[in-house]
């Protein structure tokens, strides 16, 4: 496995490998990794000759509130990750190797953002689809893989392929949860003992909520009150959001039928933790 920093040798790189024909997998993420990362790399792995992962904490998709210093890094730890599961080139630069100077052109992401993580984190996605035509264009890889957790994200990923016409296959990956139904995340570390006892709730929040549809119910308010409830009764934080759309539209969704994802985030004292299911409605 080789470690690249430089934007030049890694597309040197791809470029050579590209030539011979062979096929690239590539999982972006922002390192400190957990089972989650691990579980896009098991899926890419088979699938393509060459695995690449990035590793880049991007500032452009943090605001100015939120917790890029803090943002927790162990590069040893991810590279030792990277090497059990088999990656072949890890992409770790740094952030004057991405951004040498103050850029000239800027991504908006038009629609699908004005909701959600889009609503309550805005600019986010701008920053997200910047720096992911950036890595594409220097990894230039056939499959990219990307987890649901994070499933608006996936959503404008499929738009940004479509829109910008490029050669890659987006491939969602499902949640990797805690035995206790926590959704893994590499925020998960700043939860107080406490908070932790308290973190299932928000899966299963969503739980109740599948199940009274499945028992039938269609009135949207009604989900998210009941979701609400449970979450303010079982955890001493503060919801930002709870919202259904229909999936991967994200457009309101009045009577409930078709796609529809359930999503949320909540705020611990430190964690901004976000969660979702996705469900098939009759
Ligand atoms: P991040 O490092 O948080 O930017 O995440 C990198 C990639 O890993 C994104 O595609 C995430 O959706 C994915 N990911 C993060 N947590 C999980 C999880 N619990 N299950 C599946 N994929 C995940």
């Amino acid at each position: 496995m080789r470690i690249i920093t430089t934007i030049a040798e890694m597309q040197k790189e791809m470029k050579a490998l590209k030539a011979q024909g062979r096929t690239v997998g590539y999982v972006p993420t922002m390192g400190y990794l957990h089972e989650g990362h691990m579980s896009l790399m098991k899926t890419a792995r088979p699938q393509n000759e060459i695995l690449v992962l990035s590793i880049f904490v991007n500032p452009l998709q943090f605001g100015p509130t939120e917790d890029l210093d803090a943002y927790p890094r162990d590069f040893d730890r991810d590279h030792k990750t990277a090497e059990a599961e088999g990656v072949d080139y890890i992409f770790y630069p740094s952030a004057e190797e991405m951004y040498p100077q103050e850029a000239s052109i800027k991504i908006t992401v038009e629609q699908r953002t004005n909701v959600l993580c889009g609503k309550s984190r805005p600019g986010h996605f701008d920053g997200v689809a910047t720096v992911l035509v950036k890595l594409f264009n220097i990894i230039q890889p056939d499959r990219a893989y990307f987890g649901l957790k994070d499933a608006q994200q996936v959503a404008i990923v499929d738009s940004l392929i479509k829109d910008f016409n490029f050669p890659i296959e987006l491939v969602p990956v499902n949640t990797i949860r805690e035995e206790d139904g926590l959704a893994k995340s590499s925020r998960n570390v700043y939860l107080s003992k406490e908070e932790r006892t308290q973190a299932p709730e928000l899966n299963k929040g969503l739980q109740l909520a599948k199940a009274s549809i499945e028992r039938g119910e269609r009135n949207p308010q009604n989900i998210v009150g009941l979701i609400n409830k449970h979450i303010t009764e079982h955890c001493d934080a503060e919801v930002d959001y709870i919202e259904i759309y229909s999936y991967p539209e994200l457009e309101q969704s009045y009577t409930l039928s078709g796609k529809i994802i359930i999503a949320l985030a909540v705020k611990f004292s430190k964690a901004r933790l976000i969660d979702n299911i996705i469900i098939e409605v009759e």
